[in-house]
């Protein structure tokens, strides 16, 4: 396995639609593989999209705190509910943050690394993740739902000493 490194804005893999999985082989389960450890090598990351480890697939993954990690091979939203406004980041733009509109509920099906077909029912941040992730492999960023890129806000940065962070 391999942390990969994370494609930053305004890469152009990160603007293009991704391919379809035609087969689940050998090197789409190591990419799967490597972007759960990716996602996992620092904490607070909820998801990673193929697209953002320079890999033009449509594959996701996501990690939500203390729940299973979910793979999703070719992934599509078939129902969105409601809306709510929200604040989101992405790894592929370090250091902002948006008030954007995303869906209350989602329900998305997929494949999963062994080809079996999954149907997710989502609501809260596995909608938020799911609904970002997917935007990626349509090559859309958060930002493109903004009406003007001024909404972008600053992330402050917390100062923390040593002893503080080794808890
Ligand atoms: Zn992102």
């Amino acid at each position: 396995m391999a942390i990969l490194p994370i494609q930053v804005f305004p890469t152009r893999v990160l603007k293009q639609r991704a391919k379809r999985v035609k087969n689940i082989d050998g090197p789409v389960k190591r990419l799967v593989r490597d972007m759960l450890e990716t996602m996992h090598a620092v904490p607070g990351r909820v998801g990673l999209a193929a697209p953002q480890v320079g890999v033009p697939l449509r594959v996701i993954v996501i990690g939500i705190p203390e729940e299973e990690d979910i793979v999703l091979i070719n992934p599509e939203i078939v129902r969105r509910k409601g809306e709510r406004v929200i604040d989101e980041g992405c790894l592929s733009l370090p250091g902002f943050f948006a008030h954007i509109t995303r869906s209350e509920a989602v329900t998305v099906k997929g494949l999963d690394q062994n080809g079996k077909e999954v149907r997710i029912k989502a609501e809260g941040l596995l909608a938020q993740a799911l609904e970002h992730e997917i935007d990626h492999l349509n090559g859309t960023l958060y930002i493109d739902h903004l009406d003007s890129i001024e909404k972008l806000q600053k992330v402050e940065p917390i100062e923390t000493t040593p002893e503080e962070d080794g808890g």
